[in-house]
């Protein structure tokens, strides 16, 4: 690269929604920059291997990548820089193991999906039925328009043009709360604890908390475009993204960490990294959380107002505690399911340690692990002020001491778990942090109180001229499809900022 070489962007991170806004630009003929702290691309979407097994760091349920509409995000990112990752159907979403002997799968197909729920509310099953459909709403609106930047106005009078109903029917769901519409249509106070999880397993709030639009993709998309599984583990999509983003002409930088974004007359013009080294372009990109782009990359004492604001509403949420298990194949009972949710008593949904999600991607793509063997991941939210002042020792102690805690549970699903372990790797909220580069590792924003749906959530453009911000602290939060979403508007406007 010459001296002084001026990037149309440079992107600060190469999580899924730093990578998206990249190859989005490359492909519209930006000249890009990708600066990534760790050493291989992907964030919380990464992998690392292990004695034969290759272990996913976080996502591993994945949707985006289907082959229809124009949700699957991950899908048309991919194809935007010719390439392309194959995956496995996932027949299940999720089987739960709740609470008063609550044992429910999420089919992949609907009725199915209906079918098991309502044999558990079988009163309920016209409240279940009108519930779903409205989620199915939503999403039939989404899945019409091509997703793109709300912040860029000719695109909202084209959509609008194209598709009045669907604009007025998110206009609708934009303010509203998943609690408020189920509480519409179902009494069951046991149905609407299982309405919370269904949302807490992926936003980590309930239902009252969640915003409909995130429902309506969630509830529905997994019975149509479906959840699918990468070939080669999660971390491939990021690898692919590289590819392409490389092919078309962009560039990435590992081991790239950002201290600082330079500003200049108020104005983002550039980056500095820790090695001293400085780049500068005529946008910046942070896929970095909020707080560590206004808090560490900017200086402190000069956050803008609205990001004040913003903090006022929204707050960390917790990170995890993850086991990386490598166990025998014996330790799983025939038909055991991918994804799993695991808790013991309502009150304990969103405590510390409370659900234990799992994941067993082994199931889909044996070649993760060793010939005989399954990779299972199970984690449960932590809080890091847990994980503090610790001394090596009592933090080593103390990881034991939890996984153990972890294991015994999941013998109620898993017998002879403990038995069967044959790699065991504990990562805490700590781990997270040093990782992904997260302020306490956590996995994103959350409502501090009930709010209007996703209206507080910003977009991508910020108060400082020429630095927009990326992923899940961005409108639509978390999950791989929602900061692919995050990563298309972010690139849409900025094109159109560059004439491009
Ligand atoms: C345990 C766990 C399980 C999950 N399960 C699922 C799931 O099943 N399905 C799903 O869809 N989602 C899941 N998620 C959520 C999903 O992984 C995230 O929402 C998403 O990957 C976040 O992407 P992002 O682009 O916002 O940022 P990140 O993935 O956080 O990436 C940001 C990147 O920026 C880099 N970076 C940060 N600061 C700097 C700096 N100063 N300089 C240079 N580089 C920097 C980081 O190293 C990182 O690579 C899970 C998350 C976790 C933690």
């Amino acid at each position: 690269m010459p001296p002084h070489t001026l990037f149309d962007a440079i992107i600060i991170g190469s999580g899924i929604g730093g990578l998206v806004t990249a190859t989005q630009l490359a492909a519209k003929g930006a000249k890009v920059l990708v600066l990534e702290r760790y050493l291989i691309p992907g964030g919380s979407a990464g992998y690392f291997e292990r004695q034969g097994y290759r272990f996913d760091v976080g996502a591993s349920m994945i949707f985006g990548m289907g082959q229809k509409g124009t949700t699957n995000l991950l899908t048309r990112a991919l194809d935007a820089v010719n390439v392309s990752q194959p995956s496995i159907i996932d027949p299940v979403q999720i089987h739960y193991h709740l609470p008063n002997e609550l044992d429910l799968k999420v089919d992949r197909n609907y009725d199915k999906f209906l079918q098991n729920l309502i044999a558990y509310f079988p009163h309920e099953e016209k409240g279940i039925r009108r519930f779903y459909n409205e989620c199915q709403q939503v999403f039939n609106c989404l899945n019409k328009i091509d997703l793109l930047s709300l912040e860029e106005p000719r695109y909202l009078m084209r959509v609008f043009l194209q598709h009045p109903l669907a604009c007025l029917g998110l206009a609708k769901y934009l303010p509203q709360n998943v609690g408020d519409i189920a509480r519409r249509y179902i009494k069951d106070p046991q149905l609407l604890k299982f309405i919370d999880i269904e949302c807490y397993c992926w936003s980590v709030v309930p239902a009252d908390m969640t915003p409909m639009i995130n429902a309506g993709m969630v509830f529905s998309d997994r019975h149509y475009g479906g959840v699918n599984y990468p070939k080669g583990g999660v971390g491939q999509i990021a690898q692919k993204l590289v590819e392409g983003l490389e092919k078309a002409g962009g560039e990435i930088y590992y081991q790239a960490r950002v201290t600082k974004i330079i500003t200049e007359n108020g104005q983002a013009v550039g980056v500095q990294l820790a090695n001293g080294k400085v780049f500068h372009g005529k946008r910046i990109v942070s896929n970095a959380t909020r707080w560590d782009t206004f808090e560490k990359l900017l200086p402190a004492e000069t956050i803008p107002d609205n990001e004040n604001n913003w903090q006022q509403r929204y707050q960390k949420s917790p990170s995890f505690l993850s086991l990386h298990m490598g166990v025998e194949a014996s330790v799983l009972p025939a038909g055991t399911e991918c994804h799993h949710i695991l808790l013991e008593d309502w009150e304990n949904m969103a405590a510390s340690a409370g659900t234990i999600f799992v994941s067993i991607p082994t199931l889909l793509d044996p070649d993760l692990a060793p010939a005989g063997y399954h990779i299972i991941h199970a984690f449960t939210p932590h809080w890091i002020d847990d994980w503090q002042k610790l001394s090596p020792s009592k933090y080593e102690a103390k990881k034991e001491q939890v996984a153990g805690e972890i294991i015994d549970r999941l013998e109620k699903i898993f017998p002879g778990l403990d038995a069967g372990l044959d790699y065991l790797e504990v990562g805490t909220p700590r781990t997270h942090r040093r990782f992904l580069g997260r302020v306490d590792g956590t996995y994103g924003p959350i409502p501090r109180r009930k709010l209007q749906g996703l209206l507080g959530m910003p977009f991508n453009r910020t108060a400082i001229p020429g630095l927009y911000c990326v992923g899940d602290s961005t409108f639509p939060g978390q999950g791989l499809n929602a900061v692919a979403f995050s990563g298309f508007a972010c690139a849409h406007r900025i094109a159109t900022d560059l004439g491009l």
